[in-house]
């Protein structure tokens, strides 16, 4: 992804780590761990409705972005 604006350029930022995945129910407040890979969430998901019976969640992937600027500075 990259977008731009004026003199500035948004790109993911190659420093700011894997994506993290996480879950969370919608009938509940309970949540997973974030994890490397959505596996982890996953797993959570089918256990908590194991337990519970609650069947909606709501996935979230949490990126890191980086602006740079392009022009010289002023
Ligand atoms: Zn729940």
């Amino acid at each position: 992804m990259v977008s731009r604006f004026a003199d500035w350029s948004l790109s993911l930022d190659p420093y700011g780590g894997p994506a993290i995945h996480a879950a969370e129910c919608t009938t509940c407040d309970e949540a997973s761990p974030g994890a490397d890979s959505r596996d982890v969430p996953e797993v959570w998901c089918l256990r908590h409705a194991a337990r519970t019976g609650h069947t909606g969640f709501r996935s979230t992937v949490t990126t890191f972005l980086r602006a740079t600027h392009l022009g010289p500075l002023t």
